[in-house]
């Protein structure tokens, strides 16, 4: 039988200065900062999630700011776009909205919806697309009310240094339906309620180069452990070298590279984020994994003091 992905669950992307991050995902886009923990692999970086009101799967970006990293390329191997979903009948507000915040934006058209692109200002490409589907992002922040609120990801358009067999990967193994292509991009759809699609170019691109302003990996969603470990056998009878599963506090993962270049993560949908502060508090503190928390006192002097707050347009 083949297995059915259930869409994304988060997608990490390397960008500049902390502060810089969250003014525009928080004070510009309105979305929660559901968590502010540090990179498990590099406790002096932060790493920041942003997400709905709970950081339900679906809606989470997560970053690591590096100020002194080089700049990245997106190229081949790389996430080129997210797209986000906005409620039907909100995309005069966000184009306005933009445009208060000096962001240039396009209008264009694909597979028959419009849909308003820009740059957050370390370089990575978004997308608002107005879709029915997706329920309502409930948090509300600096103008962005729930009517209009960014509802979680549309999806994400991948660059392929080998399309064909990015193709086969997403289609005979992910499980994602093939549902449409326009000029050399084709559409996939998973049955996910949201962040269900993927678009790939069929143009064969070089490989980009890893930093700032690039997308690190794309996490689809696991139901639970069980499912994960499913997926993990599944992937390794393809071919494919999977890693360990990894408990990332928030969620478990497994991590593998596909032949086009791409870094996929499956990740479970649980435990969530509520697991270590109540849902008033999400984002606000310091969360530490328990084998830095005895460094807490050195981490916290290293990484710069940022916070959540309303930006003047
Ligand atoms: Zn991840």
């Amino acid at each position: 039988m083949k297995k059915k992905n259930l869409g994304i669950h988060h997608i990490t992307a390397i960008v500049g200065h902390p502060q810089e991050n969250i003014d525009f995902y928080a004070g510009v886009l309105g979305l929660r900062l559901i968590k502010k923990t540090v990179n498990f692999d590099d406790p002096n970086t932060y790493h920041l999630y942003f997400g709905d009101e709970v950081g339900s799967p679906g809606t989470a970006i997560t970053f690591f700011p590096f100020i002194q990293s080089r700049e990245g390329r997106i190229g081949g191997g790389q996430v080129a776009t997210t797209s986000y979903i906005i409620p039907p009948g909100s995309m005069e507000f966000w184009k306005s909205r933009l445009y208060d915040f000096n962001i240039p934006y396009i209008v264009n058209e694909r597979f028959g919806e419009k849909y308003v692109q820009f740059q957050d200002p370390h370089g990575l490409e978004l997308k608002l697309v107005e879709r029915e589907e997706g329920k309502n992002n409930k948090w509300e922040f600096a103008g962005v009310t729930s009517d209009v609120a960014i509802k979680g990801f549309g999806g994400a358009t991948l660059l392929s240094v080998l399309p064909d067999k990015t193709v086969q990967l997403l289609e005979e193994i992910l499980g994602f339906d093939r549902i449409g292509q326009e000029l050399d991009i084709i559409r996939f759809k998973s049955p996910g309620p949201i962040g269900n699609i993927i678009d790939l170019k069929t143009t064969p691109v070089s490989f980009g180069r890893m930093g700032i302003g690039t997308v690190h990996h794309i996490a689809l969603r696991a139901k639970d452990d069980e499912d994960m470990m499913e997926w993990k056998n599944y992937l390794e009878d393809k071919g494919y070298n999977v890693s360990p599963i990894r408990n990332r506090k928030y969620f478990k993962s497994i991590y593998f590279r596909e032949h086009g270049g791409n870094l996929f993560e499956i990740a479970t949908d649980g435990p969530g984020f509520a697991i270590d502060e109540k849902f008033e508090e999400l984002g606000k503190g310091l969360m530490l994994p328990p084998q830095y928390e005895d460094r807490r006192q050195e981490i916290e002097k290293k990484l710069i003091p940022v916070e959540v707050k309303e930006i003047l347009d």
